[in-house]
């Protein structure tokens, strides 16, 4: 009997353990763990608890349509794994588990070795595969590049036919489907949802992403209406619960590029494959640095950034960022997006992260949880170290701290307000300039910005950055493996974006000749991160 445990693989096509346990003619007993202590965790988040059910509603589907079903247990997973292991073996059946592995916070880490114990112990077989491209055998980041891109190469599996799942007889916490969403109920008070769980849905995202919506994807998906509207792909839900698997994503993605032959849809399509990469580098360095999760990268840190509870003009600060209250509009517009929908494009999760880190002062820890818990696709993985980027704790080799300037970006990025009139409704009627004059303090119940932003930014920015020398000094007095490592990492990022231009140069050449030929030019626009990325000198 194969035991196929889903995780945040919730898919049927690409996913090695589907293949490796339906391969053959043993039986397959699909199955997924309701942990509660998932569900007590600060960091959980009512816009995921949906998805995820939403997902395991479409797996059974999917299953039942192949002859099979999601069975669903409640309770401690390793506890519902020993008694499984030990009912099916009561049975006179031989397990083996098959699951994939995961960057998993420390809590799955150490679940997921008490299991691999247990198997050992009764000499009873385990079956790992992998969910999405990680390497498994210690941290070798320089063979990362070649390995993640054989990975990307090697054909998808197919999703099984066929799956043979007999009827069994278990004395286990079992919920059905149902069950589950009234003992969950408390996370379905919001009605609104952007984002639809489940392998079809993903499919379908993708497709419509690949079809129509990827068209200038570089240079839109820094602009939050335009994102939100689809310019950007929308799957990282998706990709967070593995409902689709990365690989198939990226050879789609890539296959699309060479079948449209366009310099345009290459650039784009080029970008956005980048980004894929990105997600899996970030779930790498979790699976070897967890503590990543809560520590800052460099301990100079130590005395700026910490979990501790907020009190005063920062806990009165931290609310009004979290309810869209600042009185800097664009912030206010994504934290009200973030709330309510789940979901921001990375520019302005960036900036608000400046925001509150920077301008307010106040830890990377308080704005990561309360991104997690409002995000569909939150990933520790990602969101905690893209909050300690923005914080400025990491790539102290760079002399460059990013600072988002909201009034800047309000002006490049939405400069016909679509996307502020969408969220605050209290500006609606009022044009760029007077928004900008704040003309409609007295007319309206919008706030007055709470803070004055060029000032916060020198002396906290100082602060920051006086930190970040800290670290370089130190870092280059010790030498070693450390400093290297920094000055690597400082290297990857420098060169990526070189490459990103010149690519993007030779594309706007290829894209002009053609335009010459057809007596059609309309310019290509850019947008890299590298117009984000400034000087404490030059605010963005
Ligand atoms: C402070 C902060 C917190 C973030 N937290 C998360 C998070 O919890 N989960 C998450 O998936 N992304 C996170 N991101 C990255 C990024 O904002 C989202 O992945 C992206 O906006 C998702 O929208 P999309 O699927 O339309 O992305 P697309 O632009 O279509 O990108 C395709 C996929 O690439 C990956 N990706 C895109 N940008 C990044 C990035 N900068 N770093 C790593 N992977 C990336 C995602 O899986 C995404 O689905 C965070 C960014 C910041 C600045």
């Amino acid at each position: 009997m194969n035991i196929l445990w889903f995780r945040r693989d919730l898919r049927l096509a690409d996913n090695a353990s589907v293949a490796a346990a339906c391969q053959g003619a043993e039986p397959v007993f699909p199955c997924f763990v309701i942990d509660p202590w998932f569900y007590q965790h600060p960091e959980i988040g009512a816009a995921r608890v949906r998805f995820l059910f939403e997902s395991l509603a479409a797996l059974d589907a999917n299953l039942r349509s192949r002859g099979s079903q999601l069975y669903i247990f409640h309770g401690n997973t390793l506890e519902i794994l020993q008694d499984l292991t030990h009912q099916l073996c009561d049975q006179g059946r031989s397990p083996t588990l098959y699951f994939n592995r995961d960057g998993q916070a420390i809590y799955g880490r150490d679940r997921d070795r008490a299991i691999l114990k247990f198997y050992r112990e009764l000499k009873l077989p385990v079956q790992l595969g992998l969910n999405t491209f990680i390497q498994t055998q210690g941290d070798r980041r320089e063979t990362w590049h070649r390995d993640y891109y054989d990975y990307q190469h090697q054909p998808c599996h197919p999703a099984p036919e066929r799956i043979n799942t007999p009827a069994l007889d278990l004395n286990l916490p079992q919920l059905t489907l149902a069950e589950l969403y009234q003992q969950y109920s408390r996370f379905f008070n919001n009605s609104e949802t952007l984002f639809c769980g489940g392998e079809p849905e993903a499919i379908a995202t993708l497709d419509s992403f690949l079809q129509q919506r990827f068209w200038g994807y570089h240079w839109k998906l820094s602009r939050p209406w335009l994102a939100q509207q689809g310019a950007t792909s929308h799957l990282s839900p998706h990709l967070m619960f593995g409902t689709i698997s990365c690989r198939t994503v990226y050879q789609q993605a890539k296959a699309r590029a060479q079948a449209l032959d366009n310099p345009k849809a290459t650039f784009a399509l080029k970008a956005f494959r980048d980004r894929l990469r990105w997600h899996d580098s970030f779930t790498q360095r979790f699976h070897y640095h967890p503590e990543l999760g809560e520590q800052n990268r460099f301990a100079e840190f130590d005395e700026l950034y910490t979990p501790e509870p907020l009190d005063g003009q920062k806990l009165d600060w931290f609310i009004a960022w979290q309810q869209g209250l600042t009185g800097f509009p664009l912030v206010d517009a994504s934290m009200r997006q973030l709330q309510q929908m789940g979901w921001l494009n990375f520019r302005m999760r960036a900036m608000c992260a400046t925001f509150l880190t920077i301008n307010c002062g106040i830890s990377w820890h308080h704005g990561a949880r309360h991104y997690m818990n409002c995000l569909v696709d939150g990933d520790v993985a990602i969101d905690h170290w893209q909050w300690q980027m923005q914080a400025g704790v990491t790539n102290p080799m760079s002399g460059n701290l990013r600072i988002y300037n909201p009034t800047k970006n309000l002006r490049d990025r939405d400069e016909d307000l679509q996307f502020v009139h969408d969220w605050l409704p209290e500006l609606r009627g009022f044009t760029l300039d007077e928004v900008l004059q704040q003309v409609y303090w007295r007319e309206s119940h919008y706030p007055l910005p709470m803070l004055d932003w060029a000032a916060t930014r020198r002396v906290n920015g100082k602060r920051v950055s006086q930190l970040r020398d800290r670290v370089q000094a130190r870092l280059r007095a010790e030498g070693g493996a450390e400093l290297e490592e920094a000055i690597a990492s400082h290297q990857v990022v420098k060169k990526y974006w070189q490459n990103s231009h010149q690519r993007y140069r030779d594309s706007q050449q290829q894209s002009d000749r053609a335009k010459v030929k057809s007596k059609n030019p309309r310019p290509l626009q850019c947008d890299t991160n590298n117009s984000a990325i400034v000087t404490s000198k030059s605010p963005n």
